[in-house]
């Protein structure tokens, strides 16, 4: 099954998107977690590219584009894939359509997250996660247990360099003019689901478990 998790900033979409690799097994492709690894890495690209994601811009459609078509390549996309945070504009959502129909595939479903705009600020000023494995956790709503330690490695935990204010409400504003767009361009297509996310990450999945049965049931149980 070919997943693309869609929504705002601080919809959740990286957690959801952890909860169905483990149901699915299938690999989850982040391009945020890309770019900030390629910008640990110190690569020419992940530099290039911190440029735009640190002040909350969206980075270029060609870079973008360039990294998840190689990525879907790869031998473990074959049985399928989720795509968390790609495309985010119409130009990406329409190559992807087009590396797609090359590899002979299409997608399946659009899960569109919908959370209220005052939740969303909230979610993300509070997030920190682990720079050493990827964890998430809320400074009031999921802490660690010992402070400021992930829970998984025992490494020091971050505030995300583009979840401070200024960045967030550029953040937002960028997806209201640019990716909100490709609702429409999904909803055409009748590939959209859309997702009540507001409340727990229990309820949320149990929604998205639902969705995604319903969707194989529709594929004849393929997955
Ligand atoms: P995320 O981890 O999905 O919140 O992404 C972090 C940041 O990486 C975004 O705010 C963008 O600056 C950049 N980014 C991630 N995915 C894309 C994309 N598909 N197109 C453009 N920029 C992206």
């Amino acid at each position: 099954m070919i997943i693309v998790m869609f929504g705002p900033p601080g919809a959740g979409k990286g957690t959801q998107g952890a909860r169905i690799v483990q149901w699915l097994g299938i690999p989850k492709i982040s391009t945020g977690e890309m770019f900030r690894d390629l910008a640990a890495a110190g690569t020419p690209l992940g530099l290039e590219a911190r440029n735009y994601w640190s002040a909350g811009q969206l980075v270029p459609d060609e870079i973008v584009v360039g990294l998840v078509k190689e990525r879907i390549a790869a031998p473990d996309c074959r049985s399928g894939f989720i795509l968390d945070g790609f495309p985010r504009t119409v130009t990406q959502a329409e190559t992807l359509d087009g590396m797609l129909a090359g590899q002979g595939s299409a997608l399946d479903v659009v899960l569109n997250f919908e959370v209220d705009k005052q939740e969303l600020v909230r979610r993300l000023s509070g997030r920190r996660t682990c720079p050493n494995c990827g964890a998430t956790y809320h400074v009031d709503a999921l802490p660690p247990q010992r402070e400021n330690l992930c829970d998984h490695c025992g490494h020091t935990l971050a505030r995300r360099a583009d979840d401070s204010p200024e960045s967030i409400i550029t953040r937002l504003e960028e997806y209201r003019g640019k990716t909100a767009p490709l609702l429409a361009y999904y909803e055409q297509r009748g590939l959209l689901r859309t997702i009540e996310a507001n409340d727990d990450p229990d309820s949320v999945f149990g929604r998205v478990r639902q969705v995604l049965e319903e969707v194989g049931r529709g594929q004849g149980g393929r997955r």
